[in-house]
């Protein structure tokens, strides 16, 4: 029986090893599915800690429904019924400016405005700001190349509305500074809005027009389980059938050998036809380091950053009226340690318990410094800046820390080149995929279409090698 290898379990991983198992059902093929994960448990960044009798998400704690993968593999594998929308009502979100928290005006998609008059009427940005955004519908198209999300909010909308939008945005998406990050790999779509349309308020305004109400998943924007994210991995750890999973299977390398490839794992080696390497850019380098020194070099040419989220939960009676809506997100000018902060009790009020919680993401780009705190002085350090800035007194009762070391890929300028370098020399190694939220996109639903895809490439490979 042929093998088909594939290390790691995280989302990236376990969505491939399913793909894979269901498309050999398909195609009739004869083939063996083994996934080698390091750690004691599946899952990686998706990790919903229930121990406090509260869902507490020690990484992401939802997904975009917009984008249609996750949503589908989750009704696939049996949990329509446990997906959870966002409120529909009381959906703001603010950003921390000027001292105080600015709501986003209703009809803000991402960056720019499709609505004039919630724009008009926000206390968000300045007049003069305000105009100079108006004035993007008249500019003529420019940039050329790889531009930073910075450079370009600068020359479409203006200074203003990358510090009150742009900035505080992607630190809480990426914890990316955007004057590194690359328009191409993180918004490509306002790219292509400006190459279609001379104007990205012009092109979402056409967008919105052409779509039909009530089209997409018939979900919010962005959904959760109602058990949390890790419900998802649990389903797929379910799903997986036949297929072999080994925990706590370090691989150490990954070298060819035959017709396919020989991986050193902890527990033993495996030889397989074909392999999907799921891990972290820095991991996958480590494991191709003796077959390929080029392609791990490249690699690790992916840079990441640290982060940290900081869940509280607070007994209702002792807190004072929260902002309504979703959150808030910081701007680094603001100079605290948080980038983001979720309302979650208010985001997913169907999730109802005895407590009010807050989920706090600190770090990332230009802030790791803060993740040298120790547990004790991190925790005091973001319960000043919530006093400082939501005027918040109360002690909670509950508080959980997760760190996460280098886990947030950076899509810097020069991502797409760096990823048409890594494909090129993977060439070497027919047999041999990547995928994860290190190459082709970092959120959960990307993680699974890449999966998807090369799950697809690795079987159609698989069969002409057959025939
Ligand atoms: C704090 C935080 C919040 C986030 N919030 C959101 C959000 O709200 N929505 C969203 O869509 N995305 C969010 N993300 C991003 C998303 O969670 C990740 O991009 C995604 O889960 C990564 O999946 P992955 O499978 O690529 O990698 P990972 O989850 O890192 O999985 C890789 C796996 O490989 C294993 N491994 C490593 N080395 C080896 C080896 N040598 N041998 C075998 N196994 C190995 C690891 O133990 C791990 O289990 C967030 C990320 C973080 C860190």
């Amino acid at each position: 029986m042929r093998q088909v290898a594939v290390v790691g379990g995280g989302i990236a991983g376990l969505a491939a090893a399913y793909r894979l198992t269901r498309l050999r059902a398909q195609h009739g093929l004869d083939f063996e599915v083994t996934l080698l994960e390091a750690s004691g448990r599946l899952g990686g960044k998706i990790k919903t800690d229930r121990s406090a009798g509260v869902v507490i998400e020690a990484g992401p704690d939802s997904f975009l429904t917009t984008k249609p993968d996750a949503v589908e593999l989750a009704r696939e594998v049996g949990l329509a019924s446990r997906l959870l929308p966002t409120a529909q009502d009381a959906k703001d979100v603010y950003v921390y400016l000027r001292g105080g928290l600015r709501r986003l005006p209703e009809g803000l998609m991402l960056m720019a405005p499709t609505r004039v008059w919630p724009f008009l009427r926000s206390d968000l940005m300045s007049f003069p700001g305000k105009l100079r955004m108006g004035l993007e519908r008249f500019l003529p198209r420019g940039g050329s190349g790889d531009e930073s999300l910075a450079e370009f909010t600068r020359r479409r909308l203006g200074r203003e509305a990358l510090e009150a939008i742009v900035d505080p945005l992607m630190a809480g998406i990426y914890a990316g500074d955007a004057e590194a990050m690359s328009l191409q790999s993180t918004f490509p779509q306002f790219a292509d809005l400006e190459r279609r349309y001379g104007s990205i308020i012009r092109g979402l305004r056409a967008g919105a027009k052409a779509r039909p109400p009530g089209s997409g998943s018939g979900l919010t924007p962005f959904a959760s389980f109602l058990g949390g994210v890790e419900e998802l991995v649990e389903a797929l750890g379910r799903s997986l059938g036949e297929a072999t999973v080994r925990t706590e299977a370090p691989v150490r390398s990954v070298r060819r050998a035959g017709k396919g490839f020989l991986i050193d794992a902890g527990g033993g080696a495996i030889e397989a036809d074909a392999a999907v390497l799921a891990l972290p850019a820095p991991d996958a380098a480590a494991s191709l380091e003796g077959e390929n020194p080029g392609l791990a070099a490249a690699l690790r040419g992916i840079p990441a950053v640290s982060t940290a989220t900081v869940t509280l939960g607070f007994e209702r009676g002792s807190l004072q009226a929260m902002p309504s809506g979703f959150g808030f997100v910081v701007p680094k000018s603001a100079g605290s340690t948080l980038n983001a902060v979720t309302f979650v009790s208010q985001k997913f009020p169907q999730r109802q318990t005895e407590f009010f919680m807050i989920r706090c993401f600190v770090g990332g780009a230009g802030k790791e410094d803060f993740l040298s705190l120790g547990d004790a002085e991190l925790l005091e350090r973001t319960l000043a800046d919530l006093r400082a800035m939501i005027g918040l007194a109360a002690i909670p009762k509950i508080h959980r820390i997760y760190r996460w070391n280098k886990a947030n890929p950076q899509y810097t300028i020069g991502h797409q080149s760096r990823i048409r370098d890594i494909e090129s020399r993977l060439q070497a190694l027919p047999g041999l995929v990547l995928t994860g939220a290190s190459y082709y996109g970092v959120g959960i639903p990307d993680c699974i279409r890449s999966a998807n895809e090369k799950a697809t490439e690795l079987v159609n490979w698989l069969k002409t090698r057959n025939s």
